[in-house]
């Protein structure tokens, strides 16, 4: 069924009889070309591209839990490209432009609202960091702008500009980042990969994989053994405990990340705000509320919670540069797992087991990325080769020194 204007006063006017489910429920098949494990945005985005660009028919999601259960319906919803490495900017950018168009592409409304996204620069040394940083994603196709803080101002009036602890010197805009609603991209895709023929298997949890003879021939699950072809594996912050059961031991290590929301209040803030002298980035969501974050807690964890002092310097660090924030009541919080890579970059790449393919790393900045990483890692599924854009998110670029030692990313979330 096709999503249009049209429809929905069609069945606005007839008793909304006529929609039908989203996406299928089938039971699983013994055998897929390419199994996907993990059905949040990244392995749900890579079964929409395989079945859509490169006319995959035997494709399977396996999700443990629930379409959107995960961190992309956990996530503060920000997309932006505004990396500084060769490494980074063209995939980001890539990811950028296709979530310009991916509403229209996929048939479904998830909001994608291009409102801007701004970094406060606050010292002098910041500022030529960040010209830098302009320079390099005006040059990979990027916008980007720097503004002085009177524009500021104008733009943000609640910003504390004339007595803060670190004083507002200019910020460097991307007109072009904005918010996506998450869980309607996880929704999105899976109704587009689904209409395609792929099979969303959901509370079908991944146990093990049966690999002989170096060869990885499926995997076996809460709902019985399904060979494939090939396996990929999109599990996000559970990386690390799915590959140990491949004798695989990444560079990774999971942390909690929390978000919150207040309560709704009138528009306050247009576009996205960061700030740079300590970690919080905050933005005001369709319905009013201020959705904001800063650090991950500070410990390994598989848990989705997070902890009161992370609460405590999240509140800090947002107080410190918009005041009104205290008048405002906090109506929620939570927390996911996030799967920090060592040098705070992604891996899309094969692993050393024929057949099994990895896909990880995104640390807390993955949603931005979700187009961009299903496009590549179905490329490098269909085709056993990486696409242009991901060619540097390499296993062996730990072993080899090739570290991609972008700021901002990985443990120096602050220098975005
Ligand atoms: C609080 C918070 C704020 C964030 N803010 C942003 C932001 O503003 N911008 C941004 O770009 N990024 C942000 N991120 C990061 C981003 O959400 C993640 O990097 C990204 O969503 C991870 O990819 P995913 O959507 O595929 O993960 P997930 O949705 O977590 O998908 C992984 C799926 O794998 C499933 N799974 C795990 N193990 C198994 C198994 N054995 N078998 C089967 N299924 C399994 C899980 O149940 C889960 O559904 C944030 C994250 C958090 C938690």
């Amino acid at each position: 069924m096709r999503y249009s204007g049209l429809r929905v006063i069609k069945e606005a006017l007839t008793g909304h009889k006529g929609w039908t489910p989203a996406w299928r429920d089938p039971a699983p098949k013994p055998q897929y070309d390419i199994v996907i494990i993990g059905g949040g945005g990244h392995g749900l985005a890579t079964a929409y591209y395989l079945a859509k660009q490169f006319s995959q028919k035997s494709v399977a999601v396996l999700e443990k839990g629930w379409i959107g259960g995960g961190n992309v319906g956990r996530n503060t919803t920000i997309i932006r490209s505004n990396y500084l490495l060769d490494g980074n900017e063209p995939f980001y950018e890539f990811s950028l432009k296709l979530w310009e168009g991916l509403e229209q592409d996929f048939n479904y409304n998830a909001m994608v609202s291009q409102r801007g996204i701004l970094n406060l620069i606050h010292s002098d040394g910041q500022r030529d960091a960040f010209i830098r940083r302009g320079n390099a994603m005006i040059l990979n196709g990027a916008d980007a702008e720097l503004l002085s803080t009177a524009q500021i101002k104008a733009r943000y009036p609640f910003l504390n500009t004339h007595d803060a602890r670190f004083p507002i010197k200019g910020g460097l805009a991307q007109h072009r980042g904005g918010t996506v609603r998450h869980d309607a991209v996880a929704w999105g895709y899976a109704r587009g990969a689904d209409s395609r023929g792929v099979d969303i298997i959901q509370n079908c949890e991944v146990t093990d994989f049966r690999i002989e003879n170096g060869t990885c021939l499926g995997v076996e699950t809460t709902k019985g053994f399904i060979g494939a072809g090939k396996v990929g594996c999109a599990v996000a912050g559970s990386s690390s405990r799915l590959m140990a059961k491949a004798d695989m031991r990444l560079p990774m290590e999971s942390h909690v990340l929390q978000a919150f929301v207040s309560e709704g209040l009138k528009p306050v803030l247009p576009g996205v705000v960061t700030f740079g002298a300590g970690h919080f980035y905050v933005s005001q969501s369709d319905k009013g509320g201020l959705v904001f974050g800063g650090d991950i807690d500070g410990y390994n964890s598989y848990a989705q919670r997070g902890n009161l002092p992370v609460v405590e310097d999240v509140c800090e660090g947002g107080m410190a540069i918009f005041p009104m924030l205290g008048r405002a009541r906090l109506l929620r919080m939570w927390g996911g797992i996030m799967d920090m890579s060592m040098d705070g970059s992604p891996i899309i790449d094969k692993t050393h087991i024929d057949g099994l393919y990895f896909n990880g790393g995104w640390c807390y900045g993955g949603f931005k990325a979700t187009p961009a990483s299903g496009y590549c890692f179905a490329h490098l599924l269909a085709t056993d080769t990486p696409h242009q854009t991901a060619t540097a998110y390499r296993f062996d670029r730990f072993e080899k020194g090739l570290m991609i030692d972008e700021k901002g990313v990985g443990n120096q979330p602050n220098l975005h």
